[in-house]
């Protein structure tokens, strides 16, 4: 156990971490990127990009490769196998970012440690849950690889059923399950989804789950079960796309710094600040993030902007602070 001085610490080695690594290097911060498993995060599981602005296509993998070589040469230490544990500050502005092997004390910590889809915990879930198989969480990212194909879209709440408008434009068929007759989806929502049902393109299923997803290579059908009659049925289809929740994987910042309900990072829009002095938040692990690629480099990039206001003048800190977006 040893105890490790650096300007700045990055938890997660994630898009929005590499981005902020790359703009804070090359300032010649002295920067660490620890992150749990290997860098990428979860843009490491698609073999195909098209929507990250002046690249036309690339894989995760690809991107991430380019990605880290660009921060490392820029003198950016990235740390795998590194799971960040705990946040503290002391009294003097000291930050201490605990690992189970170091304690790193920083002047700056940016916070990028993403969230996690959620999963529905179905048979055949997993098994094409590989880009390319059928399985897809994001709706944005993956719809123009379902053009003229029928799929099936899961959830009832706002990113539910505006990736089901979304995926109208392009599916040949799309199949809303949803378990209940209400949406929990905003009414204006609501009322663009039912009126979009006939044009014969979108279809609700009231009322049902999604009990399995079945095919050999890649997926073919999945079985609906309606919630009050009991029938099941063999419904064939091209995707599953599964809307139903976000999890940011924030359990390790509980009491330290201020979360939302569902554990997001509150923050300051404008700048990216969180409650505690010379923590920043970058990425789909923030409160309003718009949960995509060029986003969450874009916010990484900011805080690394901002961070050097702060390292300036700790009292910008408290600078143009905008209360009512953080539900202060
Ligand atoms: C299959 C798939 C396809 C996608 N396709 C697209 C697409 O085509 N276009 C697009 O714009 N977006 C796409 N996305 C979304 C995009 O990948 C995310 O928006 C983006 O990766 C978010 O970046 P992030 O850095 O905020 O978080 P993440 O990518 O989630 O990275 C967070 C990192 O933090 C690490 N970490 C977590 N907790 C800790 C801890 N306690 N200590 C240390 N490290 C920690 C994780 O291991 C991870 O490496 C896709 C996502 C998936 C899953």
């Amino acid at each position: 156990m040893a105890d490790i001085t650096k300007d700045v610490v990055i938890v997660g080695a994630g898009p929005a971490g590499l981005g902020a690594a790359l703009y804070s290097a090359r300032d010649r911060y002295d920067t660490v990127v620890l992150d749990k498993f290997v860098p990428g995060g979860q843009i490491n599981l698609t073999d195909r990009i098209e929507n990250y602005p002046g690249i036309a296509q690339i894989s995760g993998p690809d991107m991430v490769t380019a990605l880290q070589q660009q921060v490392e040469t820029f003198g950016a230490q990235i740390k795998i196998n590194s799971e960040v544990t705990a946040l503290t500050r002391r009294d003097d502005g000291t930050l201490i970012v605990q690992t189970d092997d170091d304690t790193y004390l920083a002047k700056v910590v940016i916070l990028t440690p993403g969230s996690d889809y959620r999963h529905l915990g179905v048979p055949g879930e997993e098994e094409f849950r590989q880009a390319g198989s059928g399985v897809s969480y994001c709706g944005t990212c993956d719809a123009p690889f379902f053009k003229d194909k029928d799929v099936i879209a899961v959830g009832g709440g706002n990113v539910a059923v505006e990736d089901a408008l979304h995926l109208g434009k392009y599916c040949k068929k799309v199949t809303l399950v949803h378990r209940r007759q209400e949406f929990r989806a905003t009414k204006v929502l609501v009322e663009e989804l039912i009126e979009e049902t006939k044009k014969g393109v979108i279809e609700i299923r009231y009322d049902s789950v999604l009990t399995s997803i079945n095919g050999s290579d890649h997926v073919e059908s999945a079985t609906l079960k309606n919630v009050k009659s009991e029938q099941t049925e063999d419904l064939p289809c091209d995707g599953v796309f599964i809307f139903v929740g976000m999890i940011p994987n924030t359990a390790f910042l509980k009491g330290s710094v201020d979360l939302n309900e569902s554990g997001f990072i509150k923050c300051d829009p404008a700048y990216l600040r969180t409650n505690l002095p010379g923590v920043f938040v970058a990425g789909d692990c923030r409160t309003g993030a718009a949960m995509q690629l060029a986003t969450a480099i874009g916010d990484g990039v900011a805080t690394a902007m901002y961070m050097k206001e702060y390292l300036r003048d700790p009292q910008w800190w408290n600078k143009d602070r905008c209360p009512e977006a953080l539900g202060w």
